[in-house]
């Protein structure tokens, strides 16, 4: 399985995972051209997609899927209530509304040989969740736009490859930035996102030997960088107890907000 991070921010999210007979876009936030060179840049083309997987409506996960829904008449899936809001969204322009498949959290499917399991996540969308992908013996997955985290969230984050976690902001940063008020309170909520010492909580549970990569994803460009995200991550996982991992015991790194990362085969 070829696991590819093309774009992960509060601007855009867009991942690839690949198997020689499914490949599959977790969200396209960005726009059809940036991802059409990204899949180049791995000798894939957006006609090569068999599957695109919406975690929820929010524009940084669905910005450009009208133009490549247009261009290549890829299958969407996702809940019905964020298929809902997707047709709503008038940026989006006309599309094929016979693409859309509505998915239900907890109740696994598959497209060609992936076994793609959807799980709720708490974040202010109709009905977001996140998804782990499996082929074989491999298992992915990207958990971003978390308010918080349970025993659910950890159960399907178990004995994964690799993984792409949110670390979206530094909770001083936050504090004391430019945010209003009530953005700061909504970003910080049961609703909102992950900050980097919640993210370092939340890998420090699931991290194990064999483990090939853990990125830090969904960094906000406002209230983080990823310099910080990465020391952040690093020095609680060091001062948990319970956590027997040290800095270069697994490959962890911040994948980047615009610019794809290395393609990471499992
Ligand atoms: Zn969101
Ligand atoms: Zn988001």
């Amino acid at each position: 399985m070829d696991f590819y991070s093309i774009a992960s921010g509060s601007s855009g999210n867009c991942i690839y995972v690949g198997t020689d007979r499914a490949s599959v876009l977790i969200d396209a936030g960005i726009s059809c051209k940036k991802i059409t060179e990204a899949l180049h840049g791995i000798d894939r083309s957006i006609r090569d997609l068999t599957g695109i997987l919406v975690t929820h409506e929010h524009s940084d996960h669905i910005a450009g899927l009208g133009v490549l829904s247009r261009k290549a008449h890829i299958p969407v899936y996702a809940t019905q209530a964020t298929i809902r809001q997707i047709l709503r969204y008038a940026p989006l322009g006309k599309v094929d509304e016979d693409l859309f498949h509505p998915i239900d959290a907890d109740r696994p499917f598959f497209i060609g040989d992936m076994r793609i399991e959807a799980f709720h996540i708490s974040h202010d969308a109709a009905d977001p969740v996140a998804y782990r992908v499996e082929s074989g013996n491999q298992a992915a997955a990207v958990a971003t736009d978390m308010g918080c985290y349970n025993r659910y969230t950890l159960n399907h984050l178990r004995n994964l490859d690799v993984v792409l976690l949110e670390a979206n902001h530094d909770e001083n940063m936050l504090q004391a930035g430019p945010y209003p008020y009530p953005l700061k309170r909504r970003i910080m909520g049961e609703k909102g996102h992950l900050s980097n010492i919640a993210c370092a909580m939340l890998l420090s549970q699931i991290l194990h030997d064999h483990m090939k990569m853990a990125y830090l994803g969904h960094l906000s460009k406002t209230n983080n960088y990823a310099d910080l995200a990465y020391a952040t991550v690093m020095s609680e996982l060091a001062m948990d107890p319970n956590c027997p991992y040290q800095e270069g015991d697994i490959p962890i790194h911040v994948a980047s907000r615009e610019h794809p990362m290395e393609q990471v085969r499992i």
